[in-house]
């Protein structure tokens, strides 16, 4: 077995393939005396088929971990797999490449291009890639997230609600190994942010992606299977079937060590 044992803690049960790990990830920004060590140490296993929440203060390392774990961002020692795929040491046209084929991203800016329907945001990045869409797939995907009535809007005929929908719709297009998503509904009141978290959880449920959503709602988090609790840049708890209270519970005791 190669797996490190260090990168099993972290996982849950045993015999699931990892969609990605991460194995003594460090990440400092900067040097010297202005160095900010953002991930110390981390070992983590993201199981597939599951939606993985992940939590922490602000600054904590939430995003940091995401973009390592993604190959947006370079770490500054250890190691991280996207499946069977060792990510650090690729060089960057490798990681562009594979972050195209095999990751999908939703952030807090819905980033669509406002000149083009949907539709045509939806199968955009495929297109890009010259790669043709599988058009059953990308049937279901856009009928899971109800916008099959709304695919020859522009961004600007869409409420945010449906501009995220539309966001998730293009993350999920390809057929990815991993979707990542940070703070997906910051920019949504409730209702809509509901409905996106809904559609997370049918993309897991029904579809069988895997989603890590780094977010600092508890409420959000409910909607997750597992969650993970970052703190000064070490995951310093989890927390199985979470429900927002259990979440919120969990975060109090956090401040009563740190603080109390
Ligand atoms: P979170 O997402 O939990 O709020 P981040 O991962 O964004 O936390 O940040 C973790 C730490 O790393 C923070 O101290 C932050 O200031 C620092 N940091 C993040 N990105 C950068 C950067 N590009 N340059 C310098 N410091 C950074
Ligand atoms: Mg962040």
């Amino acid at each position: 077995m190669s797996t490190p044992a260090a990168a099993m803690r972290h996982g849950a049960a045993g015999g699931e393939q990892a969609a990605a790990r991460a194995a003594a990830l460090s990440k400092a920004y900067g040097s010297g005396e202005t160095a900010v060590l953002a991930l110390d140490q981390i070992d983590v296993e993201i199981v597939r088929g599951r939606f993985t929440a992940v939590m922490g203060p602000s600054g904590s390392g939430k995003s940091t971990l995401m973009h390592c774990l993604a190959g947006l961002d370079s770490v500054t020692s250890g190691r991280v797999w996207l499946g069977d795929t060792e990510i650090t040491g690729l060089n960057e046209r490798q990681l562009t490449r594979l972050r195209r084929d095999r990751v999908g991203f939703v952030f807090q800016a819905f980033n669509l291009l406002p000149t083009l329907t949907a539709a045509e945001n939806i199968t955009l990045p495929m297109d890009i890639a010259g790669r043709k869409p599988d058009r059953e797939w990308v049937d279901r995907v856009i009928d899971t997230l109800g916008l099959r009535d709304r695919l020859g809007h522009r961004p600007g005929q869409l409420s945010g609600g449906q501009l995220q929908r539309v966001a998730c719709a293009r993350a999920l297009a390809s057929r990815p190994e991993l979707v990542f998503t940070d703070e997906p509904t910051g920019n949504l009141d409730s209702r809509s942010g509901a409905e996106v978290l809904g559609f997370l959880r049918e993309a897991v449920d029904a579809l069988g992606q895997t989603v890590v959503m780094v977010t600092h709602d508890p409420g959000a988090a409910a909607y997750s299977d597992l969650v993970l609790f970052l703190g000064d840049g070490q995951i310093v708890d989890r927390l199985e079937k979470p429900t927002a209270e259990g979440v919120l519970e969990r975060m109090k005791q956090f401040d009563v060590i740190r603080h109390g």
